[in-house]
């Protein structure tokens, strides 16, 4: 019989864990066809959370948890989860229910149906999400594609129901700020959408405030794209070209004397700051690639595993 894992990261997640499981169990207990367990990656919570999954685990051999030594956040979760899975297929789903536990068996039957080894799940629309949060989103995977190499599927999450091969490969990447959903399309295979609908959250606030999101981005825009640099180095040249000819301008002047080179003070001003500008946009630019390197370099694990449950 082929086996299916389901990869949940939770991070102070007390308010939705009993209910998430409770229908993900559901789900697990109805697909008779494949051998199920459930891998909770307890992401450092805070709250009741890790007391609760280690209740649930406590009774039920087909629960697993991993307990991280602190909050290493989400990628690094899931990340840990596709590691130590052993499955021949695993989903990746939230802990809130945003995503439907219940499309489960539709997203197995539709990677049977197509011969697929990836169904990513499409957000048709998003309930219960705030304006900002949509148009960030819609912003976001939008200037990915703009951004980076290969396309990626719009408006997708971690959302998705993965095979064996994908996970084999995805074990072979060594990068530690990981764009799960960009690394999967990465790898390639055949890979199908599937559209659904996104609940709200069941309870609890969003995991990830803005100050998240905006590392997540930067993470992937960085780790996908060298377009960023391309687009330093354009402004350089352009600069560069306005010097030119403002340069000619100004000799030409002094030679001709139609330019009155001491009442030049504004123009100053304004070549410093605009130059000045550029200079300072394009080092950070650097730095921020120079940043990414350090911390490769330093080849530090990606999360630390506290306490492995029912592995
Ligand atoms: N999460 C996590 N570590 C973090 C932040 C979030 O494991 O540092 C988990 C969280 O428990 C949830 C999933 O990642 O299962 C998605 O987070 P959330 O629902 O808060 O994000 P949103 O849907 O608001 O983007
Ligand atoms: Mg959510």
């Amino acid at each position: 019989m082929q086996t299916l894992s389901i990869i949940v990261p939770c991070f102070n997640e007390e308010a939705v864990i009993e209910e998430s499981h409770k229908r993900l169990k559901k789900v697990i207990d109805e697909l008779s066809t494949l051998q199920s367990e459930i891998i909770y990656i307890n992401d450092g919570s805070t709250d009741q959370t890790a007391w609760m999954l280690s209740k649930i685990a406590a009774n039920d051999k087909q629960v697993k948890i991993l307990h991280f030594s602190r909050n290493f956040g989400h990628q690094p979760a899931v990340t840990a989860g596709i590691h130590y899975c052993t499955s021949d297929l695993a989903v990746i789903i939230d802990a809130d229910l945003q995503d439907p536990p219940e499309l489960i068996p539709e997203l197995i039957e539709t990677l049977k149906r197509e011969q697929a080894n990836v169904v990513y799940c499409v957000r048709e629309n998003r309930k219960g999400e705030s304006i900002i949060k949509k148009l960030t989103a819609k912003l976001f995977y939008r200037s990915m594609n703009y951004l980076s190499e290969i396309n990626f599927p719009l408006d997708t999450g971690d959302f998705r129901l993965i095979d064996r091969q994908v996970m084999d490969e995805f074990k072979k990447f060594r990068e530690k700020g990981k764009y799960i959903r960009g690394i999967i399309s990465w790898i390639g295979f055949k890979q199908v959408p599937f559209k659904y609908k996104r609940e709200a959250r069941f309870a609890g606030d969003t995991k990830y405030p803005l100050r998240k999101m905006l590392h997540f981005a930067a993470t992937a825009m960085l780790y996908f794209s060298k377009k960023p640099l391309k687009l330093a180095t354009g402004l350089g040249f352009i600069t560069v070209l306005i010097g030119i000819i403002y340069g000619v301008w100004i000799l030409l002047g002094k030679i001709f004397g139609f330019t009155h080179a001491i009442s030049g003070w504004s123009s100053i001003i304004i070549l410093i700051v605009f130059f000045g500008g550029v200079q300072l946009l394009t080092v950070g630019v650097l730095g921020q690639y120079i940043g990414i390197l350090f911390d490769e370099i330093k080849d530090r694990p990606e999360y630390i595993v506290e306490k492995e449950v029912n592995f």
